[in-house]
């Protein structure tokens, strides 16, 4: 697919007055520093369209995007910052469960886990609750570039060994860089086909 137009439409805390559910949506979400808005930006081919996080416990709000005027991306919060109170991590669960469970077109949400590091209990946990929601995701491994792909296939496996205990069908997963642009063309053609049906 190509990506010839993506524009900024609103943020929210609010699921009603995200933009209406008349598209199809893809919301992408991971942990603070994961490489979230790398990604976003390397898939959109803007340098600046998501804003990237340096600024740890900011507003956190859903970002709605318009791809191709045909589907919306959705830059979510994330989650798992150190400095965070209680108080805003409980806000944030809330937020976004709510989200989650109620966004009818959310087609896919992609779920970026950092290649470099092994299965962290955040994550599972995280996507335990999906697979119990029955929330469709996909597991997207960021930052390949900065290691080997050997590496890489053997921390993906850790992450899949762990999951096989509790699931009949591993969620599917990508390899991406924001530096190479490893995983563009996977990504970007799994959404296309989604979209066609
Ligand atoms: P976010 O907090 O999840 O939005 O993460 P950012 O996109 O702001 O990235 C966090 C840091 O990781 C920044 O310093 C990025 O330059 C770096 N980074 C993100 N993606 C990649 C990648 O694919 N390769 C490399 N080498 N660095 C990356």
């Amino acid at each position: 697919m190509q990506i010839h137009d993506a524009t900024f439409l609103a943020s929210n805390t609010r699921l009603d007055a995200c933009p209406p559910p008349t598209l199809p949506e893809y919301a992408f979400i991971g942990r603070s520093n994961v490489g979230k808005s790398s990604l976003i930006n390397m898939l959109t081919g803007q340098k600046a369209l998501a804003k990237t996080s340096s600024t740890p416990g900011k507003t956190q709000l859903i970002n709605h995007f318009l791809i191709n005027k045909n589907w919306y991306l959705v830059d979510l919060p994330g989650y798992g910052y150190a400095k965070v109170s209680k108080v805003a991590r409980a806000q944030w669960g809330k937020m976004i469960n709510f989200y989650l469970r109620n966004r009818e077109n959310l087609t896919c949400l992609f779920v970026l886990l950092d290649s470099r590091l092994p299965p962290q209990a955040v994550d599972l946990e995280f996507m335990e609750m999906l697979g119990t929601q029955g929330i469709p995701f996909a597991m997207v491994f960021t930052k390949a570039d900065k290691q080997s792909a050997t590496r890489t296939k053997q921390l993906i496996e850790a992450y899949l060994e762990k999951m096989s205990t509790s699931w009949d069908e591993l969620p599917r997963h990508f390899v991406t860089s924001a530096e190479s642009k490893e995983g563009r063309e996977e990504l970007l053609t799994f959404i296309a086909k989604i979209n066609q049906q």
